[in-house]
């Protein structure tokens, strides 16, 4: 078997790694594309669960700003995500990968409700989990959603494939052309320096926890799998 660095990933895709260029909605090529990334270290024995966003969709935060309930407004979020993570489903199943979607607010003629144990059997099994409707409540992100279930799982790593972004910058690569590049920080080095990779929340459940966690750039292809394979192509932040 080839020597993974890590065997069990929690993978945390945003809704706009779902959408291609237009960066909002979803486009099928490009998550046909993220499934067959999946599936490649899918093959390695890697053992994967996924956190799927849903910004592309919709965000809970603007719409209550311009006077929508704020819960609701979050609950329409998490209904985005389950979208998102049906439409992730589809395009593993049809790349061959067996797959469960599990939703942290009941939606039992579509998916399986969230079962821990259940879901580290799916993944004993080979099945890649998805884990679909963020925490189940408002006011959080698919971030912390990401954070809590690695731990829940026990992970080895949270992997964060950002848009076209190799890693974790001390200030904006597309705004600055002097920003540099980390290839290791720690959480609490985010949480001081204010970088925006997860929010706060998430960062300090991942700090609290040593749940370790690497962003790297999940547009091209075949970088899933050589972060895996252990190579530092991004940012590597640890407790
Ligand atoms: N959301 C929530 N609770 C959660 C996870 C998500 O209320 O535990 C809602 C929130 O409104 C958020 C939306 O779902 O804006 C989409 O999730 P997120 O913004 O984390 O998606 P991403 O940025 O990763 O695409």
């Amino acid at each position: 078997m080839t020597d993974m660095k890590y065997k069990r990933v929690l993978m945390k895709l945003s809704g706009e790694a779902l959408a291609g260029e237009k960066g909002q909605g979803i486009n099928l090529d490009t998550v046909s594309e993220i499934a067959q990334d999946l599936k490649e270290v899918h093959d390695l024995g890697t053992q994967i669960a996924i956190v799927v966003g849903g910004g592309n969709l919709w965000r809970g935060e603007p719409a209550a700003q311009v006077g929508m309930e704020r819960s609701r407004a979050d609950y329409t979020g998490m209904l985005g995500t389950t979208m998102n993570a049906l439409v992730l489903q589809d395009a593993l199943e049809r790349a061959g990968v067996d797959t469960r979607v599990q939703t942290a607010i009941t939606m039992q003629q579509i998916a399986e409700p969230y079962i821990r144990g259940r879901a580290i059997r799916h993944l004993e099994k080979g099945r890649i989990v998805i884990f679909a409707a963020g925490t189940g409540s408002p006011y959080f992100s698919t971030d912390t959603t990401a954070a809590l279930r690695a731990n829940e799982i026990n992970a080895d790593a949270i992997l964060m494939g950002k848009n076209g972004v190799d890693g974790i910058y001390d200030s904006d690569p597309n705004k600055n052309a002097n920003a540099v590049k980390f290839s290791e920080l720690t959480h609490l080095d985010i949480l001081k320096r204010g970088l925006k990779v997860m929010d706060s929340t998430a960062s300090s459940l991942s700090m609290d926890n040593n749940m370790p966690l690497v962003v790297f750039n999940l547009n091209t292809p075949g970088n899933l799998k050589r972060v895996v394979l252990g190579e530092n192509i991004g940012t590597t932040v640890t407790g």
